[in-house]
């Protein structure tokens, strides 16, 4: 008989984590026999905790902070889009090859066009130059976005972020540019998806309040789109005030939904079942 199929997450910490509640959720609804159980592993345990996982012939993982980066000098194949963005958060085997993709750029793209955003041909402007933000451009500019413009409090680490995916992304002709976040007014008239990908809007605090509110969403157009990449809360507060400007707003929660819904697909040759995953998310 074949012995129940194991999938983890190793992150540093991980309690907090709602992949498991997804995933499990994901294996019982379609009668799969297995099981994803969280690990918290020390960075400086993370080769062994690699080495552990080949040797348990542990079915598929994902990589969350801080080992996103560290792990792929540990794998055999890093997907190329991964490789773009420095950062792998899904590990899949390959015949014998333990190999890493990033699926929280593609992730961020499904969440948008299943809330039925065009994403071709669309300017789009990320706040934010941090892993996220860094995910965002590739999602986006590989779902045919034409120009993105990434703006950050450190210009210099929006400009870094610009150069070092010039090359990656050539193929996709994508326009990538970078605006001073004092210079936002003129750069959200032509915008047609804001991404606020800073970690600024995480939970309900005067900090939250203070960046919604300097960001000019008054001067984005009226069909445009915004949404935050931070699920807690749900409705931060950068989705709040979009809202109350009548614009079209789409939740964090999605991006960690279908990046999840991507792996699993890749792990089991299964559709995910998009559902019920989203009910064990907003549960958990
Ligand atoms: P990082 O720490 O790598 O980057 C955070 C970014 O936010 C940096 O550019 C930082 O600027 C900027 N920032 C923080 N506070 C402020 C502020 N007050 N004003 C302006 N900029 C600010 O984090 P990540 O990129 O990994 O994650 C960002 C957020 O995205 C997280 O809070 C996380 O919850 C969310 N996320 C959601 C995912 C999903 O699936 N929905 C997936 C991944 C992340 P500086 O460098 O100057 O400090």
């Amino acid at each position: 008989m074949k012995p129940t199929q194991v999938y983890a997450i190793l992150g540093y910490p991980v309690g907090h984590s709602r992949s498991p509640a997804m995933h499990n959720r994901a294996f019982s609804e379609l009668g799969l026999d297995a099981v994803y159980v969280p690990f918290e592993v020390h960075p400086s345990q993370l080769a062994a905790a690699i080495s552990g996982l080949r040797a348990l012939n542990i079915a598929g993982a994902n990589i969350t902070l801080p080992h996103k980066t560290a792990v792929m000098a540990l794998l055999d194949r890093v997907e190329p889009r991964a490789q773009a963005i420095g950062a792998v958060n899904t590990l899949f085997w390959e015949g014998d090859l333990l190999c890493g993709d990033n699926t929280d750029a593609p992730g961020l793209a499904h969440s948008l066009e299943e809330a039925g955003v065009e994403l071709a041909n669309t300017a789009a402007t990320i706040v934010g130059a941090g892993g996220a933000a860094r995910a965002a451009v590739v999602g986006l500019a590989q779902a045919g976005a034409a120009k993105i413009t990434v703006s950050a409090r450190r210009l210099d680490a929006a400009s870094a972020l610009i150069q070092s995916l010039q090359n990656p992304l050539q193929q996709t002709r994508c326009t990538l540019t970078t605006c001073d976040m004092g210079d936002l007014s003129s750069a959200f008239k032509h915008t047609d998806i804001l991404v606020q990908a800073t970690s600024a809007t995480l939970g309900e605090s005067d900090a939250a309040h203070t960046f919604a509110a300097s960001l000019p969403l008054a001067a984005l157009p009226p069909h445009a789109t915004v949404t935050d990449l931070v699920y807690k809360p749900l409705e931060t507060t950068v989705l709040a005030a979009a809202k109350a400007r009548g614009l079209k707003t789409v939740d964090g929660l999605g991006m960690l939904l279908h990046q999840g819904a991507l792996a699993f697909e890749r792990w089991t040759n299964c559709k995910a079942p998009i559902a019920a995953m989203r009910a064990a998310l907003i549960e958990s």
